[in-house]
């Protein structure tokens, strides 16, 4: 068996001069061509770039006939080489027209070479081409020989990125890496966003890939791996960390990559073949960015990302990158593109430029998806393997209501959509005449419209909505982008200001909810196994009492005499809600000992948003002022589907049967007591939901304000009482062969209600 002449470690000294050397593209491919034939002691090397039309175009060859260049061409899937970029895998062929998939192409006059070696060309995952080697006599390549080819393809990955191969390819052809693509995720919110991508985690740009030196990068290699491990032990082993929880979960698994052999190995071997440190990290990353790409296993796409995270820790670490690296300065009409993030990381970013977010995961009705909702950003999740396909600055379209995004879209999809921008801003006219109308359904019945807020820069959206009020206002958003505790004075302050830009109109304060994924920066938290349903909210703000009094005490202030409602989140029993009162009874005390004026009238209600408290509305009700259903929590806690995992969430409907019963057990029951009752979920914003609950009766809801317009125009065209009936028959007749939203879906059509 033949092996290489001079080794890899030459061949990619040899291109590091290839590549500084004043030549045109065209000269200095055939250059390399020629390399790494002779390196190889190959009789054909030639190189195909993949073009967006999804052609692998022939772009050098040394040994193939020299007019089959630019001419010859092989789709996708098609031929040895189409198949090695479809699969993203190398293949060696000891007889290659042998092999079922071989095309033979005559114009290159490859017929007398028998032994065949492609390899993809990738860059973070994707496929830009395929290198290939030939030889004339039956033989089969070596392992090693395999590696130095997938070294030498990481450098052309890089050429191909960087260099102007316009004048090369096909005319109106451009590379595939420039490719429009188009990415259908799950919607978070309507609207239109056409604007440039900014990476919430941006990569590491790796510029330097040879190495001078092949010792030195093995121990550069050495003391990244070991400074990576021991900030990963040292992690584990912070005091906080609970012995079975997500986040460990995770740093184990970094841990038991980070001291993977098989890995470590691979690192080295790329190493060895000439790479630096940092460059050989990313070409083992490629593989395993190629392998998430393909792969369809929920499990083991996750481990690959968590292998993908790791590899990007350890090359901030090579590369001396460590700092936080959000980029806080951003663009005009910045586009967030993110794997996650969590709602205090959204907030730290500079919202006057912002115009969307698009996650890989998330659910609609994840905090951050909220947040993005009340900053008025358009919001689409689930957009799969978005990230490594983006580079910043790419131009980025995202339709929030379709749930569809176009990245590097085409000058026509481009223009389609800034006819729709333009149209939405025709619509947003048309929902600002809607604005002084009484929203009163055709058949007279009055339906209360309200926001969710929570930052004070929202509240003027109050008066280009026309809502009548705040239903909620999530006063810990205001914490989460604070950089330490706010204190009394501060609170009074920010509360004031709240309630002077609603004016007259009622707001609801509800005090503060945080755990679970709504974590303030500067507290100390515990890391817990099921954070939803742990200590958070009312149950932390009940054992320290500390905060919730200083709230309390800061909300009375504020109110100066005025009337004060204060919504209590996570009541799980009424005595909570007891508890609470008294919490509220003995700040008033204090207030009216001091002089200072106490509300006129002080409003205090629970939310239910925690199943248990269905059973114990006798006991609530009567001690409630009002009361608010969170169909967030509610529904993720009946469902038992986290509402932040769109792969069980969405597999129940909030507003199917069982929910729906739920819901309209708490009207019955208010309606019963006379307690107002809002629903302030996210449901409520959304057409087809918000039919579901006006038709059992829920007259007051609260929502994010860009759904106030769109609920406000289908509550004026709609005839609520032959629904009601419908729904009331469905719901009492106990058979679930009647699906809600179905039955809603055709009173609308019926109606032309625009849902
Ligand atoms: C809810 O749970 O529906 C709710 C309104 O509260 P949050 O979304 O802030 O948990
Ligand atoms: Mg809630």
């Amino acid at each position: 068996m033949a092996t290489a002449i001079s080794g890899p470690r030459v061949l990619l000294r040899q291109l590091r001069e290839v590549m500084a050397e004043p030549l045109g593209p065209q000269s200095r491919l055939d250059k390399i061509v020629n390399l790494i034939a002779e390196n190889m002691r190959a009789d054909v090397c030639s190189f195909y770039v993949l073009r967006d039309d999804s052609a692998l175009e022939l772009f050098a060859t040394h040994g193939l006939k020299a007019e089959s260049v630019h001419m010859t061409t092989l789709r996708l899937g098609e031929g040895l080489v189409g198949l090695i970029a479809a699969e993203a895998e190398p293949l060696s062929l000891e007889n290659a027209p042998a092999h079922p998939a071989f095309a033979y192409r005559p114009e290159t006059g490859e017929d007398p070479f028998k032994a065949f070696l492609g390899v993809p060309v990738l860059r973070a995952g994707q496929t830009l081409g395929v290198l290939v080697v030939q030889n004339r006599d039956a033989r089969i390549y070596g392992e090693d020989e395999i590696e130095a080819m997938l070294t030498t393809a990481t450098i052309l990955a890089e050429m191909v990125a960087t260099s102007d191969f316009d004048s090369l390819i096909k005319p109106g052809s451009d590379i595939d890496l420039r490719r429009p693509r188009t990415f259908t995720g799950a919607s978070f919110t309507d609207g239109v966003a056409v604007g440039t991508v900014v990476l919430h985690d941006p990569r590491v740009v790796v510029t330097n890939f040879i190495a001078d030196d092949t010792d030195t990068e093995t121990k550069r290699l050495e003391k990244a791996l070991r400074t990576m491990r021991v900030s990963i032990d040292d992690m584990l082993n912070h005091g906080d960390m609970q012995p079975s929880s997500d986040h460990r979960d995770i740093l184990e698994t970094y841990r038991m990559f980070a001291n993977d052999r098989g890995w470590v190995d691979r690192l080295n071997e790329a190493i060895r073949n000439g790479l630096t440190a940092e460059a050989a990290v990313e070409r083992v990353q490629n593989d395993t960015r190629a392998r998430m790409q393909r792969q369809t296993d929920p499990y083991i796409r996750d481990r690959l990302h968590d292998l993908d995270d790791l590899a990007n820790r350890l090359l901030r670490v090579l590369t001396g990158d460590h700092q936080a690296l959000r980029q806080k300065e951003l663009p005009e009409n910045a586009i967030l593109v993110a794997r996650n993030m969590g709602p205090a990381e959204l907030l730290e970013y500079d919202r006057t430029r912002l115009r969307a977010i698009v996650l890989e995961e998330g659910g609609s009705t994840a905090h951050v998806a909220i947040i993005a909702r009340s900053l008025g950003l358009v919001a689409v999740g689930q957009a799969d393997s978005i990230v490594s396909m983006s580079e910043p600055g790419d131009t980025i379209i995202v339709d929030g209501a379709g749930g569809t995004v176009h990245l590097r879209p085409t000058p026509e999809v481009e223009q389609t959509y800034m006819d729709k921008v333009r149209l939405s801003a025709k619509r947003r006219a048309h929902f600002a005449e809607l604005r002084d109308k009484p929203s009163v359904t055709r058949d007279g019945v009055s339906v209360i419209l309200l926001h969710n807020s929570g930052l004070v820069a929202d509240l003027h959206m109050l008066d280009e909505t026309g809502a009548e009020g705040v239903g909620l206002f999530r006063t810990e958003l205001q914490f989460m982008i604070a950089s330490k505790l706010p204190r009394l004075s501060e609170q009074v302050e920010l509360y004031a200001e709240a309630m002077r830009l609603a004016g007259d109109r009622p707001i609801v304060f509800r005090l503060l909810d945080i755990g679970g994924d709504k974590v303030i920066p500067y507290m100390r938290s515990t890391v817990e196994e099921n954070p939803a349903m742990g200590w958070r909210s009312l149950r932390l703000a009940l054992d320290r009492p500390g905060l919730l009094r200083t709230q309390v005490r800061a909300l009375l202030i504020a109110a100066k005499g005025r009337a004060l409602k204060i919504l209590v989140p996570m009541v799980t029993e009424a005595s909570e809600f007891r508890q609470t009162r008294l919490v509220v009874r003995k700040e008033l005390e204090r207030l009216a000992r001091a002089g200072e004026p106490v509300p006129e009238k002080l409003e205090l209600g629970a939310m239910i948003e925690v199943p248990s408290l269905l059973f114990e509305l006798d006991h609530l009700l009567p001690e409630a002022d009002f009361v608010s259903i969170g169909s967030n929590d509610l529904v993720q806690f009946l469902t038992a589907s986290d509402r932040a995992n769109p792969r069980v969430s969405r597999n129940y409907d909030p507003i199917a049967l069982p929910r729906l019963r739920a819901f309209r057990h708490i009207v019955d029951a208010a309606r019963r007591y006379g307690v107002p009752l809002t629903m302030c979920g996210e449901l409520a914003g959304k057409p087809i939901e918000a039919l579901a609950l006006m038709s059992i009766g829920m007259t007051r809801l609260s929502m994010g304000p860009p759904s106030i317009g769109p609920i406000k125009e289908m509550v004026l065209g709609l005839e609520l009482e032959p629904i009601r009936r419908s729904v009331a028959a469905a719901l009492s007749d106990g058979s679930d062969g009647v699906g809600i939203r179905e039955l809603l879906l055709e009173w609308a059509a019926r109606q032309n209600l625009p849902v």
